[in-house]
C-alpha cells in the first residue's frame, strides 16, 4: 500500500519553523520508500499562508493545503483541529505527520478522537516497513524504545524536533489548495488574550540543536547568569535548567529541561552539575551527544554521558567558554 503522507506546517513569524523542513525531507523518502506522496497543511493568516505554501514546493510538497483567515492567526484548538481534518480529507493521506510540542500535544488527539485515527506522539524515529510506516518512541521516562505500528486508516504522528537531518532544498514546486473548512463561531472556543515572548532571543529550547544547563549546584541566579548563559552563548546553544534551578530562582520555568518542563532533542547537551534525576533525564536523554560536569563521579548523570568530567563546574564552565569563543569565532 501507498503512503501518501501529510505535513502539517507549524509557522513562525510568517516562515516555516525548521521542523517543517525535518519533516518533509523525511516524508519524502518515506514516500519515495513506499510508492507514495508528500503533501503539507499550512494554517495562518492569509499572506502567512500562501507565502509559505510557495516555499513548501521546493522542500518536497506537491501539494500545499492553505487553510487560511482570522481564525488562523493563532492557535484556537477548535478551529485548526477542524481545518487539519479537512486537510487530511481533501489530501486522501493516510499518514500525517507533525512537529512534536504545545500546538499537537492538543491538536493531534482531538484529530485522533475525531477521526478514528491511531496516534503515536513524540516518535524519535520513523521507517517505511511492509508498505507502512513505522514510529519509535520513547516509553518510561526514556528507559525503553517501542515500535508503533498503527493499523487505523490514517496514522498520526508527532516527532521530536531535531529527530532527523536537514538536507538542501531538493528544488520543485507545488499545487496550492484552499481548504474550507466551514469554520464557524462554535469552532473559535478559546480567545488568545496575548503572546508572551521569552525574554531571550536563543533558539527556542524544544528545537535548539545544541543547549547548556545548569543545576542546583550555580547556586544563585547571579552566578547561573556569569556561568551558564555565556557559555550557552559561545556555543551559540541555548540554556536550560533542571528544575531544581528553577525552582530556586535562577532561571525561569520556560527554561526547565525534564518532565514537568520540556522535552529537549539537541545535538549537543551539557549538563552543569545536574545530578541526572529521572525526572530531568526524561526530558534529555536521546540528545545525541550529552556532556555532563559533575564533581561527583557516582552522579547517576554519568551513565547517560557521552563525554564526563569530574570536577569543579565554577573552573571547566569558563575554560571551555574561552576555547569555543575562540573555535566559535
Ligand atoms: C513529579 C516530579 C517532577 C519533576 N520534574 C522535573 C523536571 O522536569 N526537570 C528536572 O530537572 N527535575 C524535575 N524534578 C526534580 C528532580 O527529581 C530533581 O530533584 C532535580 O532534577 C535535581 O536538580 P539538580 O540536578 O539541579 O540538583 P541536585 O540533584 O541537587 O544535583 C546537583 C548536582 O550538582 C553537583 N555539583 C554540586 N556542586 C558542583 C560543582 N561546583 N561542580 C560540579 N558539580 C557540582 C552535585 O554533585 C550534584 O550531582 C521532578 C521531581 C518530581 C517529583
Amino acid at each position: 500500500m501507498s503512503t501518501n503522507i501529510l505535513v502539517f506546517c507549524e509557522t513562525e513569524g510568517g516562515q516555516p519553523r525548521k521542523s517543517a523542513f525535518e519533516l518533509l525531507g523525511k516524508a519524502t523518502q518515506l514516500a519515495s520508500a513506499t510508492g507514495g506522496t508528500v503533501s503539507a497543511v499550512v494554517l495562518g493568516d492569509t499572506q502567512l499562508a500562501s507565502d509559505a505554501g510557495a516555499v513548501l514546493g521546493t522542500w518536497g510538497a506537491s501539494k500545499v493545503y492553505v487553510a487560511s483567515g482570522p481564525a488562523f492567526g493563532k492557535y484556537v484548538a477548535g478551529a485548526w483541529v477542524k481545518a487539519l481534518a479537512a486537510a487530511i480529507t481533501a489530501s486522501g493521506a493516510n499518514v500525517v505527520l507533525g512537529s512534536a510540542g504545545g500546538v499537537t500535544r492538543e491538536a493531534f488527539p482531538r484529530l485522533s478522537a475525531r477521526l478514528g485515527a491511531g496516534l503515536a506522539v513524540e516518535c524519535t524515529d520513523l521507517r517505511a516497513e511492509g508498505g507502512a510506516i513505522v514510529g519509535r518512541r520513547p516509553v518510561y521516562a526514556g528507559k525503553a524504545l517501542v515500535d508503533v505500528k498503527i493499523k487505523s486508516a490514517v496514522a498520526l504522528f508527532t516527532v521530536r524536533p531535531n529527530s532527523f537531518p536537514i538536507g538542501a532544498a531538493p528544488g520543485g514546486s507545488a499545487t496550492v489548495v484552499a481548504v474550507d473548512a466551514g469554520i464557524t463561531e462554535a469552532d473559535l472556543d478559546v480567545t488568545v488574550t496575548e503572546t508572551l515572548k521569552p525574554a531571550t532571543q536563543a533558539v527556542d529550547l524544544t528545537e535548539a540543536d545544541r543547549i547548556v544547563s545548569g543545576g542546583r549546584s550555580l547556586k544563585s541566579k547571579e552566578s547561573f547568569d556569569a556561568i551558564v548563559r555565556p557559555l550557552a552563548a559561545a556555543a551559540h546553544a541555548t540554556p536550560g535548567a533542571s528544575r531544581a534551578a528553577v525552582d530556586a530562582g535562577y532561571a525561569p520555568h520556560g527554561d526547565q529541561v525534564g518532565q514537568t518542563g520540556k522535552v529537549v532533542n539537541p545535538s549537543l547537551y551539557i549538563a552543569l552539575g545536574i545530578s541526572g534525576a529521572i525526572q530531568h533525564l526524561a526530558g534529555m536523554r536521546t540528545s545525541r551527544v550529552i556532556v555532563a560536569v559533575n564533581k561527583d563521579a557516582e552522579a547517576p548523570i554519568f551513565q547517560y554521558a557521552t563525554y564526563g568530567y569530574v570536577g569543579d563546574l565554577f573552573e571547566f564552565a569558563p575554560a571551555l567558554q574561552k576555547e569555543l569563543a575562540k573555535a566559535l569565532a
